[in-house]
């Protein structure tokens, strides 16, 4: 597929999604114009649709705006609709077709990256807002054997659940540790430079995934590696698999995420590193 490519959302200066499309591109021999829209909620539909009169034939979406975007798509795919979100737009004919690459990018980095296997496992998935509920719906398709979801507002987690069904149930009272395998924090707690609050002994034994990537994502991995965790690991390499995913999409062909993933990786290593004394 020809065309722009974009990704909307606000804040979006630092989103690191031009930088992966390119990658992908060049490792191709595709070339790809794909940049980055700062769109609030109120301007988003005028810019989407200035976007597609421009040429636009896909674009990604993020926050705040996955929500706005399933209203704006005149056909879903079974996994937006399922996530009530979409955050891969593609343009068929004069109208936009939605998807969602979250979940699908969540089980190919704790699988394939982290060697992380669901079958049999207990889940515990904290937080149900937009990225919750794309994780919730791949953790149960994987094989979870439990899905708990724990969220600030109970009521968000008792609908998730319900609309989960099978494996999954709603955690609303009680903080004892309860042996789970994995841990997934799927809030936005560490954008306001916290986590979400937990009881002690939570994580201990248990692989604790952290859906947020850079300053985000450091104070849950370290009440999670100081807590007992396994490990403890952030969502970059999610970012990475759900870009590839809707690369695919747009594109038809699979780029190699790797390579991407490393690359990206030892750029955060270097920003976070102390300045040399
Ligand atoms: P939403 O705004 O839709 O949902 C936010 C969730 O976090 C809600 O469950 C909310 O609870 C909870 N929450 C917010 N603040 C706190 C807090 N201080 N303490 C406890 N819970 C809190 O956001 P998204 O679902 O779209 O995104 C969630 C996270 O996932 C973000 O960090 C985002 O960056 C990351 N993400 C990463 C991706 C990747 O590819 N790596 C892809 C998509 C998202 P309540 O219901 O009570 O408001």
């Amino acid at each position: 597929m020809s065309g722009q490519f974009a990704v909307f959302g606000h804040p979006i200066a630092h989103s690191l999604s031009p930088r992966i499309h390119a990658a992908f591109g060049a490792q191709l021999g595709i070339e790809i114009d794909y940049r980055a829209i700062e769109a609030a909620r109120d301007g988003f539909a005028a810019r989407l649709a200035a976007f597609a009169r421009d040429g636009g034939a896909g674009a990604n979406v993020t926050l705040p705006l996955k929500q706005d975007a399933l209203a704006l798509c005149a056909e879903l795919s079974d996994r937006a609709r399922r996530a009530g979100s979409v955050n891969t737009l593609i343009r068929v004919g004069d109208r936009w077709h939605g998807d969602s690459t979250d979940g699908i990018g969540l089980l190919r980095d704790l699988g394939g990256r982290h060697g992380f296997d669901l079958r049999g496992r207990r889940v515990l998935l904290l937080g149900a807002g937009g990225a919750a509920r794309a994780a919730a719906f791949a953790l149960a398709d994987a094989g979870a054997a439990e899905l708990t979801i724990a969220n600030r507002t109970p009521e968000r987690a008792i609908a998730l659940a319900a609309a989960v069904g099978g494996v999954a149930h709603a955690r609303l009272a009680g903080t004892e540790p309860h042996g789970f395998d994995l841990i997934v924090d799927a809030t936005a707690a560490g954008h306001g430079g916290g986590a979400p609050e937990l009881p002690a002994g939570l994580c201990a034994g248990a692989f604790c995934y952290e859906l947020s990537y850079g300053a985000a994502a450091r104070g849950f991995l370290e009440h999670a590696r100081a807590d007992g965790a396994t490990d403890a690991v952030d969502g970059l390499g999610m970012l990475v698999e759900q870009a590839a995913e809707s690369f695919f999409l747009w594109h038809g062909e699979r780029p190699h995420t790797a390579p991407v993933y490393a690359a990206l990786r030892e750029a955060a290593a270097a920003h976070i590193a102390p300045p040399p004394r």
